[in-house]
This record gives structure tokens, C-alpha cells and sequence, in this order.
């Protein structure tokens, strides 16, 4: 595969409407790979430190990963980047659907957008040529009506559209950014990145095809992954639905914002149970392009006060977050919040945490009704839960407070309740604790996207036992998960080869279940001799990059901290009673990743071993010591 079988990347400058195309050289994707890794490549070089995330200097990209767009299966993932408004630091979110593989066959490889917009704008990419247009008449709509509008104007229901809803447009910054029907760039608060650009929705239509090279050895290793799709059988089913169960029955997902764990904390747990969930809810499976799992599903609620009549299916953390999180119990109260927040374009883990937050001020008497408008904000309270939705997707009345999440409305709450917010440096943890699983602690706390859940692979790979990758590098032993000499390059690896097939475009639920052959299918595909230690080398490289990102930024190891509700000795889970030394885990994880542990600057060595010297410049540790 040459560079121009890749695709032009675009430059936008929305202040001043230009638009440049340009081929990369080929070595940007044999060092980068593509998605997460050209992004932060782009960004590192084009963005200056310390820029407003909502102002003009801000660099937003859109970009595919190297197989999307291919036959290669569940590759259908684009990312989005920027530096996140959320946290201050590097920001990502990856998204699947049908809307990464459409830039591709359009001919593109990225779209990256500076500048704001006088006015706002769509960007319509059709088949190679470029165009903003007007949106004035999109402004205010929600996502699914934006991409219907716009299938409708362009005349061709095969348009493809990621696009921000009023969450993002009022600049929240737990907007998310939206594509398809349901799919969602969720965390980094990018949508209000898009928002502040007034950049409402990119629609694209492509009729090309993405080359490989070797369309033999593609054809069978497809062949022998659909011999074996019985063992995705119960992704299949369930999706992520499978795991709200055992999660709270475990002690995994947090109870009440993360005060209570376990079974006992939550006894009505049973009506999460995902079959019963799945014959009552389900009416249809869905899946994204290319990809012959099929996990995905449509939900309906027929009649009462919750009905939706089509929503795409509840999965493990909008369940968690506005189930256990705000101790509801009321299944279709989930179900349709997890649609507002897909209709709003608002990321679900985040809204329900800080809505759990909002419950606990209120048990607590830091607020009252006076404050929430009049609603009754008690625990597992759903149409109250929901009213306050309605608010923060509107950032309307109380709703302002909440909109940015858990940190902000602290801050502007005050009277103590900063204790109650559960936030890595502005971002609200997945619901997964980083007690149960220590190297989960790891990733909210050290990746340099804080908080983010699915940063790594170390608990799929250890605790659950799961056979990842048909590689030796990729084998990982039967650890004792508190020994942080031992767990740290476990971690490190587990981190790069994350890092790796993200900017592929591989879909992490199928590269959790079986071994799958990422880096033969690299080889298929791009006709160069690739294996599996150049694919953690340039994981590794990527990881490196968006940690020097954060550190340029004069960030600190000690600006991310987990919570100290869930840092402290958990009542519940197999750990439970033990207090878990973090910064030994830390520590243990950045001289794995030969990351200074005072200052978090990689060293020069690894910078050189990397071929980064010449990007970044030589080690600044000293520079950034506080
Ligand atoms: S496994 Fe599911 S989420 Fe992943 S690519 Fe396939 S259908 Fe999409």
C-alpha cells in the first residue's frame, strides 16, 4: 500500500474558510500507524503549548485508523483528538459506526480543523472534493435529526455523519462528539471542542475502495477469524450488557458515587440481568461496518413513562452510571437517559457520575430544593435523576452547574462537596475500580488521558485470563496484581499494544475476546514485513508522544490523582481491606516506560530509541520539576 493508497489529509482553517490537502509521506504511518498516532504526530508538531482547548489554536482532527475502511474484521474505528477543554491535558476519544469507514472509501485518511468559524458550519466531503457549508439550520438540532436533515439535503441516505448535539454547541464540557446512530466519541469533552469551532457536523460519501496488498493472506486470515466467530458468541449477545451483573455483584462498579460496593450495597441488582434485558428490550441487532460480530443492538420500550420507541442498545457503563452510580434500580429510567445523552451528544459516564454527586450534596444538605429547581434529588430518585438531565443537556438552571462535570460544579458548589467529586484532573472514571483492578487504577491515574477505562488491556489480559494475541510478547503470566514491580511493564506493554491497535482501528471488545492476529493483518494490508514488537514500538511511540503532549504543557505525575474514595481501602472486591500503594504502581509503570517518575518527561534515551529526539526535542525533565 503506497501513501496515496491512504489518502489526502485535510487541513481546515475555519477562520478563514481555507482548505488544504496534502499525501503524508509514507513514514509518518509506518512510525504513527494511523488514528490516535497521525493524530498526535500532527498535533504535537502544529499545536503550540498552553492554547485555550476552546479557543482558535486548538487543533481538532478527525482521523481513521491505518485498516479502517479494509476487510480486516472490527477495524471500523476513527479518533477523535484535540486538547481536551475537560482536563488540560492530550485528549482522544474513539468512536465506531459506519462514518470512519465512509471518509476512507471518500478518500481520506484525516481531517484536522483550526480557527473558528464566523458562523456556523458543516463540512461535506463528497468522493475527493472538500466543501464548508452553511448550518445555520442545523444549529440547536439534536444528532440524529442532524444526520437525517443532512441525508435528506444531500439527497442520498448512504451519507455518512458525525456531528455535535446542543451539548456540544452550549459548550459543555462533557459534550461528546455523535456519528451513525448512537455512536460516540464520548470522553474528553472533544464535542465542545467542535462546539466552540461552530463546527456542527462533517457529512461524507465515498464510493472508493481501500486497497491491500496482499488480498490473499487478507482473504485468509478473514476466512479463519469467521471459522472462529463462535467464540465471540457472547459479545454477540450481550455486548458490554453482560458485565452489569458480575460488576456490581463483585464490587467493581461504584454505588452511590462510589461510596458502596458489592452485592448487599445494591440488592436489586438481578434486574440488570442481561438476557432478561436483552428478550425484553431488544428488537433488532446491529453492527458497525464491516464487522461480523454484530454486537450491537436496538432497544424499545413500547409504553409507560420512559417509552423510546428506538434507541440504540444500553451498554455496561451508561447502565452503571445511571443505575448503581445514582442508586437506581428503574432499568427503562436508564434507557432513556442513555438516550437523551445520545440525542444531546453528552457523554454518559460523566453525566451520570456528576449527577451521582449532585445526589450525595443533596443527602447530605450542601444543597436543597432551592438549589435544583425545585426537584428532589435523592438517591435512585429516576424521574428526578432524569429531570436533571433534562437540565444539564439544556445547561439550564441547575443543569449549569453539572454541565462540566464533577470538578467545575464542585468549585462552584463549594461548602465542602469537593470531597464528593469524583474526577481524575476534571474527568469521572469509568466504572471499573481501580481497587479491584489495580492496573485500572493505573490506567485512570497515569494514562495521559486521565480517567479513561479502556486505555489499556491489563485486567482483560490478567484477572480474566484471556488469550489477547497469538504473539509471545503477548502472553502474559499469572500475576499477583499487588506486586507493583511486577504489574508496572505488564501494564507498559499492555498500554503500548492498546496504543497500537487503536490506531489501527480495531475495536477493543474484539481484541478482548481472542487472539487476534493484529499484526498479520498490518502486514495483509500494507505489504510491509511487520510484526508484532514493531507494533508495540510504535504503541510505545504513541504513548511516549501524548505523554510528552502533557508534560509540554508544564503537567506534573502529581496533577493526576485518582479520588480518595476509591485510593483508600475498599470494602468490598478481592482486594477488600488493603490499602494499594498507587504511586508504587506509578512509579514501577514509568520505568517500564523509561519516563522520568519525577517530572513524567520520557528520558532522552527512549526519546532517541523512539526517533522522537528530533520532535521533541531533548529530555526537559529539569524544565517542567516542581
Ligand atoms: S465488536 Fe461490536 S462494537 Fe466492535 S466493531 Fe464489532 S459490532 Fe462494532
Amino acid at each position: 500500500m503506497s501513501a496515496s493508497d491512504r489518502g489526502k489529509v485535510l487541513f481546515i482553517d475555519l477562520t478563514s474558510g481555507s482548505i488544504e490537502d496534502v499525501i503524508l509521506e509514507e513514514r509518518f504511518y509506518c512510525d504513527f500507524i494511523g488514528g490516535v498516532g497521525l493524530g498526535v504526530r500532527i498535533l504535537y508538531e502544529r499545536m503550540k503549548p498552553n492554547v485555550d482547548p476552546l479557543g482558535h489554536d486548538n487543533i481538532l482532527g478527525f482521523v481513521t485508523g491505518l485498516l479502517t475502511g479494509t476487510p480486516v474484521p472490527a477495524t471500523p474505528r476513527y479518533m477523535v483528538v484535540a486538547k481536551s477543554p475537560l482536563t488540560g491535558t492530550w485528549g482522544d476519544a474513539n468512536t465506531g459506526g459506519y462514518f470512519g469507514h465512509e471518509l476512507r472509501a471518500a478518500g481520506y485518511s484525516a481531517v484536522f480543523f483550526s480557527g473558528i468559524s464566523p458562523k456556523p458550519v458543516y463540512l461535506w466531503l463528497n468522493d475527493g472534493s472538500a466543501e464548508l457549508r452553511d448550518a445555520a439550520h442545523l444549529w440547536g438540532k439534536e444528532t440524529y435529526e442532524t444526520g437525517e436533515i443532512l441525508c435528506q439535503e444531500l439527497g442520498d441516505q448512504g451519507v455518512r455523519v458525525t456531528c455535535i448535539g446542543p451539548a456540544g454547541e452550549s459548550l459543555s464540557l462533557l459534550a461528546s462528539v455523535m456519528n451513525d446512530v448512537g455512536d460516540a466519541a464520548g470522553r474528553s469533552g472533544l464535542g465542545a471542542v467542535m462546539g466552540s469551532k461552530r463546527l456542527k457536523a462533517i457529512a461524507v460519501r465515498g464510493k472508493g475502495k481501500v486497497p491491500a496488498a496482499d488480498r490473499q493472506c487478507l482473504n485468509a486470515l478473514r476466512k479463519s477469524f469467521l471459522e472462529g466467530i463462535d467464540t465471540y458468541s457472547r459479545l454477540k449477545k450481550y455486548g458490554t450488557l453482560e458485565e452489569t451483573v458480575e460488576d456490581i455483584t463483585l464490587g467493581i462498579a461504584g454505588i452511590k458515587n462510589w461510596g458502596l460496593l458489592g452485592a448487599e450495597a445494591f440488592p436489586n441488582y438481578a434486574k440488570f440481568d442481561c438476557d432478561e434485558l436483552i428478550n425484553k428490550y431488544e428488537i433488532e441487532k446491529r453492527t458497525c461496518w464491516g464487522c461480523p460480530i454484530v454486537c450491537k443492538g436496538t432497544f424499545r420500550i413500547e409504553k409507560g413513562p420512559y417509552a423510546v420507541d428506538k434507541t440504540p442498545k444500553t451498554e455496561y457503563e451508561t447502565f452503571a452510571a445511571f443505575g448503581p452510580m445514582c442508586f437506581n434500580d428503574d432499568i427503562e429510567s436508564i434507557i432513556q437517559a442513555g438516550d437523551i445523552c445520545n440525542r444531546y451528544g453528552i457523554d454518559t459516564i460523566s453525566t451520570g457520575t456528576v449527577i451521582a454527586f449532585a445526589m450525595e450534596c443533596y443527602e447530605n444538605g450542601i444543597i436543597g430544593k432551592k438549589e435544583t429547581d425545585g426537584i428532589e434529588l435523592t438517591w435512585g430518585n429516576a424521574s428526578a435523576m432524569l429531570a436533571m438531565l433534562g437540565k444539564i443537556v439544556r445547561r439550564e438552571g441547575f443543569g449549569a452547574v453539572l454541565a462540566d462535570g464533577t470538578k467545575r460544579a464542585s468549585e462552584r458548589i463549594g461548602r465542602g462537596s469537593e470531597k464528593w467529586a469524583m474526577h481524575v484532573r476534571g474527568q469521572e472514571p469509568g466504572f471499573q475500580d481501580a481497587r479491584f483492578w489495580p492496573g485500572r487504577g493505573l490506567i485512570y491515574s497515569c494514562d495521559p488521558t486521565p480517567g479513561r477505562h479502556t486505555a489499556g488491556i491489563l485486567p482483560v489480559a490478567t484477572t480474566r485470563r484471556r488469550n489477547i494475541a497469538p504473539y509471545p510478547e503477548l502472553q502474559f503470566p499469572k500475576v499477583d496484581l499487588l506486586d507493583y514491580q511486577a504489574v508496572g511493564p505488564l501494564h507498559a506493554t499492555g498500554s503500548n499494544y492498546y496504543q497500537f491497535i487503536n490506531a489501527c482501528g480495531f475495536c477493543l471488545f474484539a481484541c478482548g475476546y481472542a487472539p487476534m492476529p493484529t499484526a498479520d493483518y498490518v502486514s495483509a494490508v500494507t505489504g510491509w514485513d511487520f510484526t508484532m514488537p514493531d507494533g508495540l514500538k510504535a504503541g510505545r511511540r504513541i504513548q511516549t508522544l501524548r505523554q510528552a503532549f502533557n508534560t509540554r504543557e508544564g503537567l506534573h505525575p502529581d496533577d493526576f490523582r485518582l479520588p480518595e474514595r476509591i485510593s483508600k481501602p475498599s470494602m468490598a472486591g478481592q482486594f477488600a481491606g488493603k490499602q494499594i500503594d498507587f504511586g508504587a504502581l506509578r512509579d514501577s509503570f514509568y520505568k517500564a516506560m523509561d519516563w522520568d517518575t519525577e517530572s513524567g518527561w520520557p528520558s532522552e534515551a527512549a526519546l532517541r530509541e523512539l526517533g522522537l529526539t528530533e520532535l521533541v526535542g531533548p529530555d526537559r525533565s529539569k524544565a517542567v520539576k516542581k
